[in-house]
């Protein structure tokens, strides 16, 4: 029978879930799997199965799930749309959680707006834009959950999911509901520090009034332009690596301290159109790995890895990976 490893702040203690004693003693119903599969439910569409597949349809299963997880030692990992992550070949062990009905709330409060982790990112932008609130007409082109948005602080064109939060809900490794201050949660480019074991259960923004038709004509200006630069057509988890500091001058990118976007690092090391089984470096957005049919998570992998090289190589850069690898090898 296969093992997990069990993640380390839960302890030393091996443990497997017993599919019918988890089902029981978190109170939680018929909404689970065992041996889910998870690629499909995933943006790259890679990956092996979830040991235990669960879907949370309120926040007092998803409390109860949190709890029974870290008592019994059982890895939970959470699942919102799946566009920033790439499942390993071996599967995630214990309990993956996908956020279904009753965990998406919206709700917009005066000239502010109340969003729960299972709402999409596009849902809430229309639902800002329709009440006339500007500042969150990025999120129109972001495939994310507001979950994964803020565990992720995503952003683009200029705006972080963070820049207009005034208010965040969590829930801690026992299941107790937090509310925070966003700063409390260290928000950086592409993370926050949630502590180990907590969920992001909602956030509240506090935005501009705005003209909603001007609102809407940045929202398909936006939708324009990525779909002119991006490979919205094929299987990828958005950009693959984070924009990059230059440690010195390099000619060709800029001066030492600038910032400068990962695709154009990517493209200076030679690396654009690279592949490495089904996995490729897009050659229209090089920041973007795309999966051309039947690649595997090791895929992936292995070309990011011969990427990186390629850059510390030739330009002495080490990059960072935007995309979360979660579970194990196949
Ligand atoms: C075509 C495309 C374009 C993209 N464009 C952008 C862009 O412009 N800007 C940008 O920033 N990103 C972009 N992305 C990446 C991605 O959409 C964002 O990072 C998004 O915020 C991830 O949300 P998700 O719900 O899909 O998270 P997932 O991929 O499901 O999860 C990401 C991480 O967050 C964790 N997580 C999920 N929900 C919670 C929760 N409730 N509490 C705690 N942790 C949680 C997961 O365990 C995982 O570690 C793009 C992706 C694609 C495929």
């Amino acid at each position: 029978m296969k093992t997990w490893p069990v993640p380390e702040w839960l302890g030393e203690l091996p443990s497997r879930v017993n599919a019918g004693a988890f089902a029981h003693e978190a109170g939680f119903g018929p909404q689970y799997v065992v041996n889910g599969a998870l690629a499909e439910l995933t943006t790259i569409k890679v990956g092996g199965p979830a040991e235990v597949l669960a879907t949370v349809h309120d926040w007092g299963q998803m409390a109860a799930l949190r709890r029974f997880c870290t008592e019994r030692k059982v890895a939970l990992t959470l699942v919102g749309k799946g566009s920033n992550m790439v499942v390993r070949d071996g599967g995630i062990g214990g309990v993956v959680v996908l956020m279904g009905k009753g965990v998406d709330r919206v709700e917009v409060r005066g000239e502010e707006i109340y969003a729960e982790a299972g709402v999409a990112c596009g849902t809430v932008a229309r639902a800002a834009r329709e009440a006339g609130l500007a500042g969150l007409a990025f999120f129109g082109g972001i495939p994310g959950s507001i979950g994964g948005a803020l565990r992720m602080n995503a952003g683009a064109y200029g705006s972080e999911t963070f820049d207009a939060l005034v208010q965040v809900w969590c829930l801690d490794a026992l299941g107790e509901e937090r509310v925070l201050k966003p700063l409390e949660l260290k928000p950086r480019y592409r993370g926050t520090e949630l502590p180990e074991g907590w969920i992001y259960k909602a956030g509240l923004w506090r935005l501009a009034v705005g003209d909603k038709e001007q609102i809407r004509e940045q929202m398909r200006e936006i939708n324009r332009a990525r779909s002119s630069s991006q490979p919205l057509h094929m299987p990828s988890s958005g950009s693959w690596f984070k924009n990059v500091v230059l440690p010195r001058d390099i000619e060709g990118l800029g001066k030492a301290g600038e910032k400068v976007n990962a695709w154009k690092v990517v493209d200076a090391a030679g690396c654009r159109g690279w592949v490495e089984g089904g996995a490729q470096v897009s050659e229209q957005h090089c920041n973007f790995f795309v999966n051309t049919g039947n690649a595997l998570a090791r895929d992936f992998d292995v070309l990011s890895e011969r990427v990186e090289v390629a850059i510390l190589d030739k330009l002495g850069i080490v990059i960072g990976r935007e995309v979360r690898f979660v579970g194990v090898d196949g």
